[in-house]
């Protein structure tokens, strides 16, 4: 059963409706990137989830639980970081982290336990003692997480965790979010660095003007691939590539294959028993493969697709 059913889900601002009747599954582990331009309704969307607001109509739910019709209940399962945040800066992180735990109603006897693993999972152990006013944007990141995960909430949904933190900073949430999902937590991330959550993300969504216009697994171990999908390729050769094309272009299962700036792209329907018979096919047929790649995944591909789409509606 899935952990999360999103069902014909419609949300109406005042004067614009901004949801317009969607509906998805995330599984258990998962990590979904919610992708799309601006105004697209993510946001609206994860307020939603996080039982945060009311739908105009649809359904919603966390296991059996009803977020829209049971929000308090739900709470107690699901985090939820807003892309604007506010600390108390008078708290130190181990005084913010306290009361969020009280407030997540965590035993007495467990809060400092608590308190110490959440930072240490954040690393924020040496820092604990600092103002929240004190912290890099950086640390307010980690700790504004934190403050989520300390009741370890199944559901995890942060909106735009990334925006403004410099690389390292970014490194280190990637990292975090890898951790938290090997946990058992299920996340949901909103972000526009689309390079990053292709290193993390197990699933994308694409929204755009209320609409879902994707909802797909991402391509990640090729070496683990079973079942045949359309896989990018890549492929660079030391000469001729023009005659490598033509090779490519009479293979059954290989799609669209052009030379441009200096790189052979083609997409392949297969498996990994398919990439490896067709580079075993080049090979043999004495093409000089130096490079062949898979192309990570179809985040960036995803993505164009609907800002492609928009501008031709435009
Ligand atoms: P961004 O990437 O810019 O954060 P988003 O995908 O998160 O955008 P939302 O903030 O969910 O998009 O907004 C979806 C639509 O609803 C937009 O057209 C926005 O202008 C509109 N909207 C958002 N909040 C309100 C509001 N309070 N009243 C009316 N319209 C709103």
């Amino acid at each position: 059963m899935p952990m999360i059913k999103v069902e014909n889900l419609v949300f109406d601002y005042m004067t614009k409706r901004a949801i317009k009747g969607i509906s998805f599954k995330i599984e258990k582990g998962s990590i979904v990137a919610l992708i799309g331009p601006n105004g697209a309704g993510k946001t609206t969307l994860m307020r939603c989830m996080a039982g945060l607001v009311k739908p105009f109509s649809g359904e919603i739910y966390l296991n059996d639980i009803n977020v829209p019709e049971d929000s308090r209940h739900a709470h107690k399962y699901i985090s939820y970081l807003s892309d604007v945040f506010g600390l108390y800066d008078n708290l130190t992180a181990r005084q913010c982290l306290r009361y969020a735990a009280l407030a997540f109603d965590i035993k007495a006897a467990e809060i400092d336990s608590a308190i110490a693993e959440t930072a240490e999972m954040l690393n924020l152990t040496e820092h604990l003692d600092d103002y929240a006013g004190n912290l890099s944007r950086g640390l307010r990141q980690r700790l504004a997480i934190a403050l989520g995960i300390i009741h370890k909430p199944q559901f995890i949904i942060l909106d735009e965790p990334a925006s403004g933190l410099d690389p390292e900073a970014r490194l280190e949430l990637s990292k975090l979010f890898t951790d938290l999902k090997n946990r058992g937590h299920t996340l949901l991330i909103s972000s526009h660095i689309l390079a990053e959550l292709e290193d993390y993300a197990t699933h994308v969504i694409v929204l755009d003007d209320g609409h879902l216009i994707k909802n797909e697994k991402l391509l990640r171990d090729t070496t683990l691939l079973k079942e045949e999908r359309l896989i990018p390729l890549e492929i660079r050769v030391r000469a001729n590539p023009e005659k490598t094309v033509e090779f490519l272009k009479k293979q059954e299962k290989v799609k669209a294959a052009v030379f441009e700036n200096n790189i052979i792209s083609c997409t392949l329907r297969g498996n990994a028993e398919g990439l490896h018979n067709l580079l075993k096919s080049l090979i043999n047929a004495n093409h000089e493969v130096v490079e062949f790649m898979v192309e990570k995944s179809s985040l960036k591909n995803a993505y164009f697709e609907t800002v492609k789409k928009e501008k031709k509606d435009a």
